[in-house]
């Protein structure tokens, strides 16, 4: 299966994509859960916690907060 980079995510039709948290990465500095807190949350621990890692693939909300990701920790992936 085809990982995207989060420089890729563009949505091109109807289906839905897996987003994928590389942790190594993740500094859970919270700007995804800021752009969409229906998908991302900083634990109490300061973990980021996936609260569904699926979404449309036109789902503008969940592809802006991946872009977004300083860390580069976001991707999302055809499901
Ligand atoms: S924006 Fe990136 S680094 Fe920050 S919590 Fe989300 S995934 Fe982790």
């Amino acid at each position: 299966m085809t990982q995207l980079s989060h420089r890729d995510v563009v949505a091109s039709g109807s289906g839905a994509v897996r987003i994928v948290v590389d942790r190594a990465r993740c500094s859970g500095i919270g700007i995804c859960e800021s752009l969409d807190p229906s998908h991302f949350e900083i634990g109490d621990d300061g973990a980021l916690m996936l609260l569904s890692d699926i979404a449309a693939e036109d789902d503008d909300t969940v592809l802006e907060a991946v872009r977004s990701c300083p860390a580069l920790a976001l991707s999302v992936q055809p499901e």
